[in-house]
């Protein structure tokens, strides 16, 4: 199956093309087409899957299709839970839609609110928009909702994690009754469920990874090892193997800071990327990481939620996560797209009922191995 099948327009396969794109992936196989239909659409899809052009795809085909409108209109409104994800999303808008006069906008809080407010003034057809600032903006009276045809919520999960499910409520009273909705989730708790009712019409489900498959294509290893010797550990995991790039997945944001310096004291470069850091910062510290200067990115869950780098060879889980989920989402940032990955974790006598809880969601046993550093 090739892209040229959907019936997109010439100027959106264009763009495919120079993305390098030449199959569809599996979720956009399914979301595609149902989308091109004005179907509302539920799927568990995680980063990595390809669904953010499952999307993007054909909301700006159905853009295209639209007549009667005089120069932008904010039609489409694209909710996510961090700012990372609203740039890398809007990023991909502006890539696949470089060809047409489209235009997109992505805000987000933490940054100055005026050069958002500027870029609205000049018109808009799709916004993405984390929850917080949209509401800002909204009642500061900057944005018009009356022609919105179709909601995304992307990373639903990761929203109501994060608290967002009162504003996002606030946000859907804002908008037409009558439009497309599009919701992408990696887990489907309770309370997702209870989102989509009544904000989903016969939603077509599609299911891009089941959650433990990531599991399947990625070589995991276990070390046991006591809490004070994590560091010790990790360092020589990353000298001896010679080890480029990796990303550390710590509990807590304190941990995350406290990590990646004693990382530098010992002269690996390391940044750490969480939510108490500025905007700029993060950019800052997964560029660096991107362009190879920065060797081991230690982040929380949230943080690293939505980040797209692509192929990354190591994971490593400094603590192991609360929830046993976060395991799966960790280890699916390598490994990617058919390149072998390797996902190590760092076990501490405290979290063996954690990483039990792991084994059963994947079901799967993770051989133990310690390490002798003498
Ligand atoms: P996503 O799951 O949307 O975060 O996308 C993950 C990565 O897959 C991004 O780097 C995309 O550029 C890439 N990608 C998306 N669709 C395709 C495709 N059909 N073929 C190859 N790469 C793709």
């Amino acid at each position: 199956m090739k892209f040229d099948s959907f019936g997109l327009a010439e100027t959106i396969c264009r763009a495919i093309a120079e993305e390098g794109y030449t199959e569809p992936t599996k979720i956009q196989k399914e979301a595609i087409p149902a989308i091109l239909t004005g179907r509302d659409v539920l799927a568990a899809a995680q980063t990595g899957t390809g669904k953010t052009a499952g999307f993007t795809l054909p909301i700006l085909q159905r853009l295209l299709e639209e007549k009667g409108t005089r120069g932008p209109e904010l039609r489409v409104l694209i909710l996510t839970p961090t700012r990372e994800l609203a740039a890398q999303v809007h990023e991909s808008i502006l890539a696949y839609g470089k060809h047409t006069r489209l235009r997109s906008t992505v805000i987000f809080g933490g940054v100055s609110i005026n050069p958002q407010i500027q870029a609205l003034r000049k018109g808009t057809d799709i916004l993405v928009a984390t929850p917080g600032r949209l509401l800002d903006l909204a009642s500061q009276g900057h944005l018009k909702f009356s022609k919105i045809h179709t909601l995304v919520l992307d990373e639903a999960d990761r929203m109501l994690d994060m608290g967002f499910i009162h504003d996002i409520r606030r946000v859907l009273k804002l908008l037409p009754a009558k439009r497309q909705n599009l919701l992408f989730s990696a887990t489907f708790s309770q309370s997702i469920l209870k989102l989509t009712q009544g904000l989903l019409q016969k939603p077509l489900r599609i299911e891009a990874t089941p959650n433990s498959t990531a599991a399947t294509t990625v070589q995991q290893k276990i070390y046991t090892v006591e809490q004070a010797g994590k560091l010790a550990l990790l360092r020589h995991l990353i000298t001896d193997g010679d080890w480029q790039q990796v990303l550390v997945f710590t509990r807590t944001k304190h941990g995350a800071n406290r990590l990646s310096q004693k990382l530098e004291q010992s002269g690996i470069k390391a940044a750490a990327i969480h939510g108490n850091k500025s905007q700029n910062a993060r950019t800052k510290a997964l560029a660096g990481f991107k362009q190879g200067q920065v060797r081991v990115l230690v982040a929380t869950d949230i943080a690293a939620r939505g980040l797209d780098i692509e192929q990354l060879p190591h994971v490593v889980n400094f603590d192991l996560p609360n929830v046993a989920e976060d395991y799966v989402h960790r280890i699916g940032r390598t490994g990617r797209a058919g390149s072998p990955g390797h996902a190590d974790s760092l076990v501490s006598r405290e979290e063996l009922p954690l990483l039990k809880n792991i084994e059963k969601i994947i079901k799967q046993r993770l051989e133990r191995s310690t390490v002798s550093l003498n």
